[in-house]
């Protein structure tokens, strides 16, 4: 019989560098898959529908958190973000590993809605350090970028909520970290 795959639960505030780690993961590991969120905020420049998001209308969200096709949903920053559940279940039975990158409260959700699920937070060096990337990313009007502050210095608050923390001083050794994580967690026998 095939293995389930892992569900991977990453979480970290808006700058600590989720999306890169995961992409430098993903190089060099096949089995991953990373599921697609669905939201209600506007594309950003570059952004491709069906890759970064998919990009519905506040309607379409409401109709779909109605039919339940929501592994877990959680409005951030005044948009909904939604994870589609259909997707998520297909490849995980498959045998794929999966990484969802959602906020804390989407987390959350997902450890009262599921058993399975190993829960990381993505820490930056320092808050300096996640200021500067927030701003460099340029993305952010003035009024956004305080409030992405002020939710990061209440976000890591929540990381003993986690099972692990891995630090991002660079994208290749947060990627190795993750990568001796998902390798305990293939080779775990019980669980606590
Ligand atoms: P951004 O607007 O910067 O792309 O994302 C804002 C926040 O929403 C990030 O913390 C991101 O992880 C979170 N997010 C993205 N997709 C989802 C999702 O499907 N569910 C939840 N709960 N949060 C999400």
């Amino acid at each position: 019989m095939m293995n389930r795959g892992l569900l991977l639960v990453l979480s970290g505030p808006s700058g600590a560098g989720k999306g890169t780690v995961c992409e430098a993961y993903k190089c060099r590991h096949e089995n991953i898959w990373t599921s697609v969120s669905m939201t209600t905020r506007a594309p950003r420049k570059g952004e491709v529908e069906g890759e970064s998001y998919y990009f519905v209308t506040v309607e379409e969200f409401e109709r779909k958190i109605a039919n339940d096709e929501f592994l877990e949903y959680a409005q951030v920053y005044g948009n909904y973000y939604g994870t589609p559940r259909a997707q998520v279940e297909e490849k995980i039975a498959q045998g794929r590993d999966v990484i969802l990158e959602i906020d804390i409260q989407g987390a959350l959700n997902v450890q009262e809605n599921t058993s399975e699920g190993i829960f990381i937070f993505i820490l930056p060096p320092s808050m300096n350090e996640l200021k500067k990337r927030i701003i460099g990313r340029g993305s952010e009007t003035p009024e956004s970028l305080l409030t992405r502050f002020q939710s990061a210095y209440n976000e890591i608050n929540y990381v003993s909520k986690y099972n692990y923390a891995i630090t991002n001083h660079t994208v290749e050794q947060a990627a190795h970290d993750l990568a001796c994580i998902v390798r305990a967690e293939k080779c775990r026998v019980t669980r606590v």
